[in-house]
């Protein structure tokens, strides 16, 4: 009987620890202050949609290491509000997505040197590893012109949820509708070539280096500048909207 009991306490043990939101650590009011005044997203958010917006994230948080680099030694709770609330963002249209791949979060200071690109970097998604690395002063002037269609947060968790997208045994993968991503895709590749051939586009030129880098510049202009994005190729917003199944400009006054 005892052998029992240890059996099963063992087992339900190994489903909380497989469900770690049943153990999620909840948002101290103070916490929900500081999105309220720092977070624009959250800021525009219906009370409902601020309550789905701070359980989402408590559950983003849960699991996931945030890892200080070079002088970063202490990671402050602002550090992983504004960074868990950019994937909460992000993936807002999808209840449970939560980019668990990516477990790990490396913070510099500022730009950082690469030994494998010999190049200073401003951030950068590592799949092998799920490692999501940010430059903390790249990061927060992302946020400083929140209209400006450039911000590192949105732009590294763009590339994350892509590669999300792909990768298996995640409990999360394909759950981006394959023919939205096809209309998606086919209208991309038209954008990249035109950014590529030097005629005027509305997105910047690092849009242009590949696909992958396409959708995280796309995406930064999408939450940023929606309705300029909107104006400048319709079809384009269109399936990106169907895509991350929300639309910025509910909240984003023109
Ligand atoms: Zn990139």
């Amino acid at each position: 009987m005892y052998l029992f009991y240890s059996l099963l306490h063992k087992i339900l043990e190994r489903i909380f620890q497989r469900h770690s939101y049943l153990r999620r650590p909840k948002l101290s009011s103070a916490d929900k202050v500081y999105l309220e005044n720092n977070f624009p997203f959250y800021q525009r958010l219906n009370p409902n949609h601020k309550e789905e917006f701070v359980s989402k994230l408590e559950m983003v948080l849960k699991g996931r290491t945030f890892i200080g680099r070079s002088e970063i030694r202490v990671i402050t709770q602002e550090m992983k509000l504004l960074i868990g609330a950019t994937i909460v963002m992000v993936t807002f249209g999808f209840r449970e997505l939560r980019l668990p791949h990516f477990s790990k979060i490396l913070i510099y200071p500022d730009t950082y040197y690469s030994t494998i690109s010999k190049q200073y970097h401003r951030g950068e998604v590592n799949p092998r590893h799920g490692i999501i690395v940010l430059s903390w002063n790249c990061f927060l002037r992302g946020y400083e012109n929140e209209r400006d269609g450039e911000n590192l947060g949105i732009h590294e968790i763009a590339h994350a949820l892509k590669l999300e997208n792909i990768i298996k045994g995640n409990d999360e993968s394909d759950f981006f509708d394959l023919s939205t991503y096809m209309d998606y895709k086919a209208l991309a590749i038209e954008e990249v070539e035109k950014i590529k051939s030097g005629q005027v586009s509305f997105f910047r030129s690092a849009g242009g280096i590949n696909e992958h880098e396409f959708f995280a510049v796309a995406l930064e202009n999408f939450f940023e500048r929606p309705h300029q994005f909107f104006q400048y190729n319709s079809k384009l917003y269109g399936t990106i909207v169907r895509l991350l199944r929300q639309d910025p400009r509910v909240w984003i006054k023109n």
